[in-house]
């Protein structure tokens, strides 16, 4: 009701009336009771979806087409269940973390090409894509925002796909690689000449990842390339 009053207050519509009744008569003497609303020139003719949420969204719609004041944009306080997200560009990596969380499908992968696809209409602005994005990439905002309902599958962050350096085979996107050979650039494993050739390995497909790694004969449990890693390598004076 809250949502309701702020937005048609928002349109120009007035104060809104809550009437909860199971009473026909009581309804109809309750509406009678109702300041009439000027008629529309254009009546509007839709068939109601059946879900919920696409009846609020086609309510929203219908009641600023009808409005005194249509709004492009109507900010909507923290909380509101219609929104947009933004994905800072710089810090996305394309991994698919928050497509896989989504609950609703307003954020969509693309099966072709790496890409973010969003449905405005469709978030609940629930949060978990922001919570869950290991990049803190993700920014909500919510807001019914009517032109953005009009299109839906924005393109939030595109990018073309990394191809293997060893069989050219298109597998991941080059922002990933570059975030985690850069995350791994201090561990012991890729340090020197060897290192080096290891860390060139995260740009290779999985199928040529485990052929060079066999042809590289790395052996991570070798006493001459292990580090201490456990409580057992750190002998106590007792021993
Ligand atoms: S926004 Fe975050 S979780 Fe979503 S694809 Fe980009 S980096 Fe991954
Ligand atoms: S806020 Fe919720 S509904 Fe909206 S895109 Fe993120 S996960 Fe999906």
């Amino acid at each position: 009701m809250a949502l309701v009053a702020d937005v048609a207050d928002a349109q120009g519509h007035g104060p809104v009336t809550l009437i909860e009744t199971d009473d026909p008569d009581a309804l109809e003497a309750a509406l009678d009771g109702l300041p009439r609303a000027k008629a529309l020139a254009a009546p509007s003719g839709f068939l109601p979806p059946t879900d919920k949420r696409g009846l609020l969204v086609m309510a929203f719609a219908e009641m600023n087409r009808a409005a005194p004041a249509p709004a492009e944009v109507l900010p909507l306080p923290e909380g509101a269940p219609f929104g947009q997200i933004t994905v800072d560009p710089d810090a996305c990596t394309l991994c698919q973390a928050c497509t896989g969380v989504c609950p609703t499908g307003a954020l969509l992968d693309n099966p072709e090409t790496p890409m973010l696809r969003f449905t405005q209409s469709a978030c609940v602005q629930c949060g978990l894509c922001a919570a869950t994005c290991p990049e803190d990439a993700i920014t909500l905002t919510p807001q019914l925002d009517f032109a953005a309902w009009d299109t839906p599958r924005q393109i939030l962050h595109e990018e073309p796909p990394f191809c293997c350096t060893r069989c050219d085979k298109p597998f991941a996107t080059r922002s990933g690689i570059e975030r985690v050979q850069s995350r791994l650039a201090d561990h012991w494993m890729f340090q020197g000449e060897a290192g080096e050739k290891r860390l060139s390995v995260l740009a290779m497909c999985e199928d040529c990842r485990v052929e060079e790694i066999v042809t590289q004969g790395f052996d991570p449990h070798d006493d001459t390339t292990r580090k201490v890693r456990t409580k057992a390598d750190y002998p106590t004076d007792a021993e």
